[in-house]
């Protein structure tokens, strides 16, 4: 079992490298092999080219008891997932261009827009900004870990986790595609919310899936379109009066 999970996480450090989530020796993965251990990957090494025998087996208290290498300095950050909600059994951090954009503009991706997202993440909150590597951002991303399934770190990256290593994995690949979507939005402008309906359908589909994490989508339409409507007709009324007395000169 040890090293089917071993050629796993290689594998999917070689598709979170080829994808571009990670640049260089960023990111890390990991996965619970029982109650007090975890397979997780080196210090210094790129994704891309991991090899089984230099991954490290330690306990949840961060002690290496199997492998040569030494664990990545931010498995504190998946040592703290594991402690915060035993039934998650892997986590995989990543630097994704789009998702670590909006983790640097300190921006939530909460609205209602696309389904796969509600169904597969929910919504992704923004944790505090933590030095990478320090036991400040175990302590920055806690809160999160029971009730979401993804996190930004604000001006770092983002860390996903799941019940094995293909549910955090996609859902890491779903994360930066939504961001990527997200962003292109953004420059389109005129994003359309689902409805309250639409959205009430979609969290069933969840929930019939097994899936009670993840939050809910805020509503921002509503509230936007109203303040918009108040500019709108404040502008025009400034336009109105201009015309008025050009007109009277
Ligand atoms: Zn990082």
């Amino acid at each position: 079992m040890e090293d089917q999970v071993k050629r796993d996480i290689c594998d999917i450090g070689r598709r979170m490298y080829m994808s571009g989530f990670v640049a260089a020796n960023d990111g890390n993965i990991s996965v619970k092999i029982s109650d007090n251990q975890i397979i997780t990957t080196p210090a210094g090494v790129s994704k891309g080219f991991m090899t089984p025998e230099m991954l490290c087996t330690i306990d949840l208290k961060g002690n290496v008891i199997k492998g040569k290498s030494k664990p990545s300095s931010e498995v504190k950050m998946h040592l703290r997932i594991y402690e915060e909600n035993p039934e998650i059994g892997a986590v995989t951090h990543s630097h994704s261009p789009y998702a670590t954009a909006f983790a640097i503009a300190r921006r939530p991706m909460d609205r209602a827009l696309l389904p796969e997202a509600i169904v597969n993440l929910g919504i992704v909150p923004v944790a505090e900004y933590a030095t990478p590597g320090t036991k400040e951002v175990s302590e920055s991303i806690a809160q999160f870990v029971k009730d979401y399934n993804s996190l930004l770190l604000a001006n770092h990256g983002a860390v996903t986790w799941g019940i094995d290593l293909m549910q955090a994995y996609f859902r890491m690949e779903t994360l930066e595609h939504y961001a990527k979507i997200l962003f292109i939005t953004t420059i389109l402008g005129d994003a359309k919310e689902l409805s309250s309906n639409d959205v009430s359908n979609l969290l069933e589909i969840r929930k019939s899936q097994g899936i009670t994490t993840g939050g809910i989508p805020v509503p921002h339409n509503s509230t936007k379109n109203k303040e918009n409507a108040n500019e709108d007709l404040l502008a025009q009324k400034i336009a109105d009066m201009v015309l008025k007395k050009l007109e009277n000169r």
